[in-house]
C-alpha cells in the first residue's frame, strides 16, 4: 500500500505536497543535545530497567540537570564516572565497570534490564560495551539482562538515543511462532495514557493483538516475525525499523499520529491491514476525531496565520509542521530536520504545503540569519538557541518538550496545539505589561 492509499482511506487530502521539493542540505556546526537525553523519557517507560551511562562528569551533569527538573521518581539511571586515570588507560576499565555493575545490582534487586550506555569518553578510549554487556549478562543471568548502546553526542541528535536503545532490544525479542495470528507492533516510546487510549481504539476496530515496543516491563518484550505488522509512533527510528524488518516485520505506511488528521491516517493504515469495514472504522474514530477538532478550533483561532520556523533538533519537525500548517493554519517559513528519512516521512511530505522550505542538517549561523530574515512569530528549537532568540524578542518553543509531553493521538491533539500557543501568549502578555 502506498502512502497516498493510506491517506485516502483516512480521508486526508494532500494539498500540494513537498515530496519532490528541493531540500537545503547543510553540514556545518550544529547545536543539538546528545543521545543520552533519551534516557530521561525512556527510564519512565520500562519500569524495571536501569540506564547506566559510562561517561564523564559532563555526561553525569547533563543527565542530572535535564532529569532533575523533569522527574520526581526513584532514579532509574546513573553514571559510572570515568576518571582521568581511566581515560589515560591507567586503570582496567572493564574491572572497574564490573565492580560498579555488581554493586548496583546487589543494591537494586528490582532491576531486570540494565543498559550500559556509551558516551563520547567511553568511545574515545574504545571501551567495548557490547562485550562488557555480554560478559556481565552471563554473570547475572537469569535475573538480569544486560545490553549496551551508544548515546554519544558525536554526529547524533538527541532522539537517536531512543532509536539506539530500541535497536539494542530487537535481537532479544522472542521469535513469533509460525501459527501465531498477525499482530500489530507499535514502535516508539509513548506515554502510558496514550498507549491505553490507542489500545481502546484498536480494540473497537477489532485490530490486534497489539503490542508496544518498548514494553512496560522487561519480561513483556513482544515477539516479532513475518506475521508482525508495525506502525511507527515516532519518526526517528530508522535503525530499529531496519532490524525489525530484517526479522520479517512489515511496516505499515502512514503519517505519524500527531493531530486529528495524522492520528486518523495512522489508525487507517492498521484498519486496512486488518480489513476493518469502513463503518466500524468510522464508529471507532469519528466521535474521538470530532471531539478533538472541537478542542482544536479554539486554538486555531489563536494560531492561524502565525509564522513558524523549525530548527533541526528532534526529528519530529516534519510531522509537526504538517500538523500546525494543516490543522492550525500556521504559515511555515523553514522546516529544518537533522535527518530527512524520505521513506518513513513520505506520507508526511505529501501533506506539507507546497513551497515550504525544507532543510536537512545545520549550519547554525547561516540558519539563524535565515530565521531572523523570516521574522517568524514562533521558533521551535533546542535549548541552546532558545535563550538568544528570546533575548532578541522572538517567542520560542523547546523541541525537547515534545518528547516529555504526551502529544500523540486524538485526546492529545489540543495539548499539542497548546504547546505552540503558550509561548505566543506569554510574549503577548510581556508586551502588554
Ligand atoms: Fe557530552 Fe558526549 Fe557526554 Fe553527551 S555523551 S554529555 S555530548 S561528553
Amino acid at each position: 500500500m502506498s502512502g497516498s492509499d493510506a491517506l485516502t482511506a483516512a480521508g486526508a487530502a494532500p494539498f500540494g505536497g513537498c515530496s519532490t521539493a528541493p531540500v537545503l542540505r547543510e553540514r556545518g556546526q550544529h547545536e543539538v543535545f546528545c543521545g543520552l537525553t533519551g534516557i530521561i523519557w525512556l527510564h519512565r517507560k520500562i519500569q524495571d530497567a536501569f540506564f547506566l551511562v559510562v561517561g564523564s562528569r559532563t555526561c553525569a551533569h547533563l543527565i542530572q540537570s535535564a532529569a532533575g527538573v523533569m522527574i520526581f521518581a526513584e532514579p532509574r539511571f546513573g553514571t559510572a564516572i570515568m576518571e582521568e586515570k581511566d581515560l589515560a588507560g591507567l586503570a582496567d576499565m572493564n574491572d572497574e565497570l564490573d565492580k560498579v555493575v555488581d554493586r548496583l545490582l546487589s543494591r537494586r534487586p528490582d532491576i531486570k534490564l540494565l543498559f550500559l550506555v556509551g558516551s563520547c569518553p567511553s568511545e574515545v578510549i574504545k571501551l567495548d560495551l557490547a562485550r562488557a554487556a555480554s560478559r556481565l549478562s552471563r554473570r547475572h543471568a537469569p535475573d538480569v539482562k544486560i545490553l549496551a548502546y551508544s548515546g554519544s553526542g558525536i554526529e547524533t541528535t538527541f532522539t537517536q538515543g531512543e532509536d539506539a536503545c530500541l535497536a539494542a532490544l530487537v535481537p532479544t525479542m522472542p521469535y513469533e511462532e509460525p501459527q501465531d495470528p498477525p499482530s500489530l507492533l507499535v514502535v516508539g516510546a509513548l506515554a502510558e495514557v496514550v498507549e491505553d487510549q490507542l489500545r481502546r481504539v484498536f480494540d473497537e476496530m477489532g485490530v490486534g493483538p497489539v503490542k508496544f515496543l518498548p514494553p512496560r516491563r522487561a519480561d513483556e518484550l513482544p515477539s516479532v516475525g513475518p506475521n508482525t505488522r508495525m506502525l511507527l509512533a515516532q519518526p526517528f527510528l530508522g535503525d530499529t525499523t531496519r532490524l525489525l524488518e530484517a526479522r520479517g516485520a512489515q511496516r505499515l505506511v502512514a503519517p505519524f499520529p500527531l493531530g486529528v488528521e495524522g492520528t486518523t491516517a495512522w489508525l487507517a493504515a492498521a484498519a486496512r491491514a486488518w480489513g476493518v469495514p469502513a463503518e466500524r472504522f468510522r464508529a471507532a474514530t469519528e466521535p474521538r476525531a470530532e471531539r478533538a477538532r472541537r478542542a482544536l478550533s479554539r486554538l486555531r483561532t489563536e494560531l492561524e496565520g502565525k509564522k513558524i520556523f523549525f530548527f533541526p533538533d528532534s526529528q519530529m519537525e516534519i510531522p509537526l509542521a504538517r500538523f500546525v500548517s494543516r490543522e492550525l493554519g500556521m504559515k511555515l517559513t523553514e522546516v529544518g530536520t537533522p535527518y530527512l528519512h524520505r521513506q518513513h516521512l513520505a506520507p508526511e511530505l505529501e501533506l506539507l504545503p507546497a513551497g515550504a522550505q525544507l532543510s536537512e542538517g545545520q549550519d547554525v549561523e547561516r540558519q539563524l540569519d535565515r530565521c531572523r530574515a523570516a521574522h517568524p512569530d514562533l521558533v521551535v528549537c533546542g535549548l541552546g538557541l532558545a535563550n538568544p532568540l528570546e533575548a532578541e524578542g522572538t517567542a520560542t518553543k523547546w523541541s525537547i518538550e515534545l518528547l516529555f509531553t504526551p502529544v500523540q493521538g486524538y485526546e492529545q491533539a489540543a495539548d499539542l496545539a497548546e504547546l505552540f500557543a503558550r509561548p505566543l501568549r506569554r510574549r503577548a502578555q510581556l508586551k502588554v505589561a
